[in-house]
Parts: structure tokens; sequence; C-alpha cells
């Protein structure tokens, strides 16, 4: 074996298993090969391929990146959507995506493929192990079996994992294992926000990942510092003005109403800002701003508070004393948000340049990575001398969690 093409699934199980490979096998030339179409959705598959490129680049392997071809996994596993894990359908995913390996060796002239599948506990050694033989064959090339878990790997993959503070899904990528896994719970995992990176969201890691790929590439030191804190979902909202539904957003932590309130307007009290309708049965709230809709970040964390619907400065003129008005409103309030901040240099530099990596739903109050990009190459050399250091803060909408969390961080020692 001179060539060898690694088939990689995530950089936890490569973390551990292409530091082996390289030592088991010095004298082989090895590259790896990102194609897991089996990874819903696409936001995950991102950010599982960014931390594989991160994971490849402290260890010195080139990585490709293949197409995301999820039409082409759906057909092939069509019929086996209810096949549990490690069943027939993960046979066939282990084929999909072997073969494509296979396919791209056999044009790059290398002679040998594996896959770090094989590191995983929760994959069947035997059934990798003929499926990759049998495709290797297909196309004249070997199929190294190796057994990464004995010895210690898993242990070691752990150590490194945890080292390399590298991101752990919670599962193993496709959405018919999590239907399997949450049983007709919702899943907020298969959840896309589109532009916005809520607090704890997928989105927001994301992002944060992506900075630090970055940071890392350019040779600044980072670190992650993940926080838990209660999150808050809207799951629906109805706001009726004289029976006509109004455009409108929910103020974060907002609790839920029961059932449908039907409601008249009792006072309007003037704010700076806004001004706040008071109901006659209801302490709910509807505040109308002196500027069009837009949704309101906290400034300071807060657990529940009175159900509160924001309307623009166009219904002003519809809503007076006596006014109809029928709220519906349901939320979710979920213990176990985990967001993190990133550090960019030095905790201690002296000069910290300060941005958040969470938006609002409609991803708004948020910056782009281009801007913090540049300001990390601006300050390159300051950060490298520990004069300065960059803080990316998550969870700000909800309360500005993240910046408590990191002058406060005391409290967790
Ligand atoms: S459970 Fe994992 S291996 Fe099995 S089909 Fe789904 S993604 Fe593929």
């Amino acid at each position: 074996m001179s060539k060898l093409l690694v088939h990689i699934c995530c950089r936890v199980d490569a973390v551990y298993a292409l530091r082996k490979l390289k030592e088991d096998f010095p004298d082989a030339y090895i590259e790896g090969y990102f194609y897991d179409p089996n990874i819903h959705p696409e936001e995950e598959y991102i950010l599982r391929w960014i931390e594989t490129e991160r994971v490849c680049n402290q260890i010195g392997i080139k990585c490709h990146l293949a197409p995301y071809e999820l039409d082409r996994w759906l057909e092939a596993v069509k019929g086996l959507e209810n096949e549990p894990e490690r069943g027939k359908r993960c046979t066939v995913c282990h084929d999909v995506r072997l073969e494509k390996t296979a396919q791209f060796a056999k044009k790059n002239g290398f002679d040998s493929i594996t896959t770090v599948l094989m590191m995983s506990p929760k994959k069947d050694f035997d059934v990798l192990k003929a499926v990759g033989e049998q495709v290797a064959e297909k196309y004249g090339l070997e199929f190294l079996a190796v057994d990464f878990r004995k010895n210690g790997g898993i242990e070691k993959m752990n150590r490194l994992s945890k080292e390399a503070q590298l991101y752990h899904q919670n599962y193993c990528g496709c959405m018919y294992a999590l239907f399997q896994q949450r049983k007709g719970d919702f899943i907020p995992e298969l959840v896309s926000f589109g532009k916005g990176r809520l607090p704890g969201s997928r989105e927001e890691r994301l992002f944060i990942k992506e900075i630090r790929l970055y940071a890392e590439s350019s040779g600044l030191p980072c670190c992650e510092e993940s926080f838990s804190f209660v999150n808050w979902r809207l799951i629906s909202s109805v706001l009726k003005i004289n029976k006509n539904p109004v455009n409108h957003t929910v103020l974060w932590f907002s609790k839920s109403i029961r059932g449908v309130l039907r409601d008249r307007v009792k006072e309007l009290i003037e704010h700076p800002d806004k001004k706040v309708v008071r109901l006659k049965k209801s302490s709910a709230q509807i505040w109308i701003l002196k500027t069009p809709l837009t949704e309101i970040p906290l400034d300071f964390p807060r657990f529940t508070t009175d159900p509160i619907f924001i309307v623009g400065n166009d219904l002003e003129t519809s809503l007076n004393i006596d006014t109809k008005v029928e709220l519906q409103l349901k939320t979710e309030f979920d213990e176990n948000g985990i967001s993190q901040n990133l550090i960019i240099g030095d905790r201690k530099a002296e000069h910290t340049v300060e941005f958040y990596s969470d938006t609002l739903p409609d991803g708004f109050g948020g910056v782009e990575l281009k801007e913090i990009t540049e300001e990390i190459t601006k300050n390159k050399e300051s950060i490298l001398k520990g004069d300065k250091k960059i803080v990316i803060y998550g969870a700000r909408t909800a309360g500005n969690i993240g910046k408590f969390y990191f002058k406060n961080s005391y409290i967790n020692i």
C-alpha cells in the first residue's frame, strides 16, 4: 500500500483513527474524503465538515469535501426507513459512502481505501469489513480493515476529542435514526432557522466553528467555553385585532397562553420607545413599537415573562380603549440550552475586541463572518504578543448570557 484514501464520516472518529493510520503506516501517503449524504439536515453536514477540516489541518492530512448528494442517498435507502440502527439501512448507507470513496480513489491514483467508521462502537465491524472489501475489489483496490477500537482506541479518541474541543453530535446522521430515537417528540436538530442564528442553535455553533477554523488556520490559539442556560422556543402564536390576524413577534421568554384568550384593551401607556397596551382580564400585553415591526433582544437574563406580543407602528391607530383582541401563544422552555463563547488569544490579554455569535430568528442583530475574520487578520500580531484577545459571545439575544458567563465564569470553578 502506498497511497491510501480514508473515508471520513465525522471528526470525532477521525481525530484518533487518522493519527493511528499515520503511525502504523509511516510510509503511506494518506488523504481524507468526506462523503456523507446520510447527514441531515445540510447545516449539520457543514458543521461536521468544518470540524473535520480542523482535525485534518491539525494532523496535516489533506481532506476532500464531496458533494452533498442527499437525493442519491434517499433513493438508495428507500423502503428501509424503519430499519433499526445497525440494520439493513446502515449496510446500504455504508455501501453508498464506500462506493463513492472507491470511485474517487480509483480516479485519483490511490491503491487502497479505508473508513474511520470502523472507529465507532455503534457500527458493526464485520459488516463494514465485508462491505469495504466487496466495494474495493470491484474497483481493483485494497480495503484496509483496521479495528481502531482495540487497545484503548475509544478512550484515546475521547481524550483527543475533548482536548481539541470538538463538537459531539447526539445522533448518527440520518433523520430516520432520529425519528426512532425521539419517538414522536419535537426534533430541534432537524429544524433550520435560515438566516437566524438562535442562541443554543446549530447555526450559532456553526458560526463559532467557522471563526475558529479561520483563526486556527491563521496560527492563533483558540478556546471555547460552553455554558448551559434556560432556552426558550416559540412554537406558534396568533394575534387578532378586531378579528383580523396581524403581523407580530413575541418577546423572548413569554409564557404560553392556555387555549384562546379573548379580551379588550384597558389602557395604553406611553414609553419613550413604545406604547404598552394593557388588557382588561389578562396580564398579557401588546407593545406597539415607535418603529416598524422588529424583534427585540433581551439585554439581561430573565426566566419567564407574561405573554408579550410586539407589533409595528403601522398598527398604532388600530389599538384603542375597548378594541377587541384575540391571542394564542404556545412556547417551550428548555433547561438544556447550550451555547459557547470563543476566545481567540490569551484570556488575560488587557484589550478585548467583542462580537456576538447569535442573532434573532430573522437574522437581525448579528455580525457577518467577514467582519470578524477581517478583525482577526488586523489584530493577529497583537493577539500573538498577548496584548489583545477577540471574544465572540454566545446567547446574547437571550439576555447577554455569554458575556455574563465570560465575566463571571468563576462561578463554575
Ligand atoms: S443510522 Fe447512521 S449508518 Fe445507519 S443509515 Fe442512518 S446515518 Fe447511515
